[in-house]
């Protein structure tokens, strides 16, 4: 169904997976003044691997989509920093340094790392350690309407006290007695009760509560951070499948029964793993590669693409293969672009908008960056050949890509102009001698290439090249 904007460009209807309710759905926002999304962001203890990565370029393709269709001003992200936590105090303990210095390192290297990836900014990023009140307040509000309970300076949810726990994870009771830790604390009422609230040793961090010295339990950090910048009733809740079961069952349990019922989300989305040798990669098995390292071998730009190429709810295999590919499709759209100089059309063509209000799609809409780059190659005219280039360059923004200039991209930015034609002759030369099968000239001009630190990509659009 096609519905027409304000320009009176028809658009077409968002849908997207739900996995409250298992399917597809519409999507319409509560306000479309005000559309709000909140995901669950990193611990910030360690670096963050390429799997954690993929969340925060979906969300954020998201974000970009969802700003083009409701208004730059009329979208609020947030997604938190959680800067307290278990593994940060064995980091901080391990590395004899104070907390503080731990948490700010990491969450400057995560945002610098998610920078280079594409990843704009969050509306907002809130820090648990800058939310306790909330916090307590929302486990006071809890206690008070009979869905927790203190016990040995801990307090605990009720999970038996909210008729709807395990709605979204589609767990039943039974399941998650036989799936909680064998070992169940003595102080809970039922195995599956979680903490909201718990005590601090002398050397830990911790915040005075009416519970004495202690600390929030994770799941409550998200209740109370949505609540605080979002409302009670946010649009989308998103995260990595990893957090369904617990995390986000637990803050829909808090948020709902702090709010008379009022339901925590419209939408909840969660991605796929990246995994490698179809093992999930996460930091307890080891098989991770840090975004950190990452992009001192590959522009983030590349890194980013290699995620758009799966669907973000499909697992996705990390493989050398995959960035090489990545690399070589990158250097075709920005070839195009190098040879058809253009600045992005107004409008993002209606089959990438098409596509990722599809469930946000963005294998299909990488795929119509191909078709655009087709067009501006076999156009006839100056004319179409730009306005090709200029739909391809407006399709790549929509996905976070193809802003680099085009010899930025290629390594060539530095070269003068002097530089750069003698090197565009020799590869020309070298396309000649190929097209009239004189592959031993060809050969003499690739080695006088190389020899100048250029090396040559020959794909279906002609040849490309790189310095270095
Ligand atoms: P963490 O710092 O472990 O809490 O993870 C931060 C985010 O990354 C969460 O949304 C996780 O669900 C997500 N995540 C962790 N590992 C992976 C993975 N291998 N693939 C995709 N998402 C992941
Ligand atoms: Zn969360």
């Amino acid at each position: 169904m096609q519905h027409p904007d304000t320009n009176g460009q028809a658009m077409s209807e968002i849908r997207l997976h739900d996995t409250m309710t298992g399917k597809k759905q519409v999507f319409t926002p509560g306000n479309p003044e005000r559309v709000t999304l909140y995901v669950c962001g990193p611990t910030v203890y360690s670096y963050a691997h390429i799997g954690n990565a993929r969340p925060a370029v979906v969300f954020d393709t998201l974000f970009r989509f969802l700003k083009r269709r409701f208004g730059d001003d009329h979208v609020i992200y947030a997604r938190n920093i959680t800067d307290v936590d278990d593994k940060i105090i064995e980091a901080a303990a391990q590395s004899g340094k104070p907390i503080s210095a731990i948490t700010e390192h990491f969450t400057r290297i995560y945002r610098d790392d998610m920078g280079a990836l594409g990843v704009q900014a969050p509306t907002i990023e809130p820090l648990c350690t800058e939310h306790i009140e909330p916090m307590v307040a929302m486990i006071e509000d809890l206690i008070a309407k009979g869905h927790a309970y203190e016990a040995e300076g801990h307090v605990l949810f009720s999970v038996k006290s909210h008729d709807g726990y395990g709605a979204l994870s589609k767990r039943d009771m039974d399941d998650m007695i036989a799936g909680a830790r064998v070992e169940v604390a003595p102080y809970k009422k039922h195995a599956a009760d979680f903490v909201l609230w718990k005590p601090a040793k002398d050397d830990e961090p911790g915040w005075d509560s009416p519970w004495g010295k202690g600390r929030p339990g994770w799941h409550i950090e998200c209740s109370a951070m949505a609540e605080a910048h979002l409302g009670q009733t946010i649009d989308i809740h998103g995260g990595g499948q990893d957090l369904v079961f617990p995390h986000h069952e637990n803050e829909i349990a808090q948020s709902m029964c702090s709010h008379g019922g009022a339901p925590m989300a419209r939408y909840w989305m969660h991605n796929g793993f990246l995994s490698m040798d179809s093992e999930k990669m996460s930091k307890s098995l080891g098989n991770v590669k840090l975004v950190h390292e990452l992009v001192k071998t590959w522009p983030g730009e590349a890194l980013r693409y290699a995620l758009l190429t799966g669907h973000y709810r499909a697992p996705l295999d990390w493989t050398d293969a995959l960035i090489d590919q990545t690399m070589k499709s990158l250097d075709r759209l920005y070839g195009v672009l190098r040879r058809i100089r253009a600045e992005p059309a107004h409008t993002v063509p209606d089959a990438v908008d098409a596509a990722l209000a599809d469930d946000l799609n963005t294998p299909k809409a990488l795929a119509v960056l191909f078709e655009l780059a087709g067009q501006a190659n076999r156009a006839a005219t100056n004319e179409d050949r730009e306005a090709a280039a200029a739909d391809l360059l407006a399709a790549g923004r929509a996905l976070g890509l193809l802003e680099l200039d085009p010899d930025a991209w290629f390594g060539v930015a530095d070269l003068t102009a002097e530089e750069r034609e003698a090197i565009d002759a020799l590869v020309e030369a070298r396309a000649d001698a190929r097209r009239s099968k004189d592959f031993a000239a060809a050969d003499t001009l690739r080695g006088e290439l190389t020899a100048r630190g250029v090396s040559v990509q020959d794909g279906p659009e002609g040849s490309t090249w790189r310095k270095g």
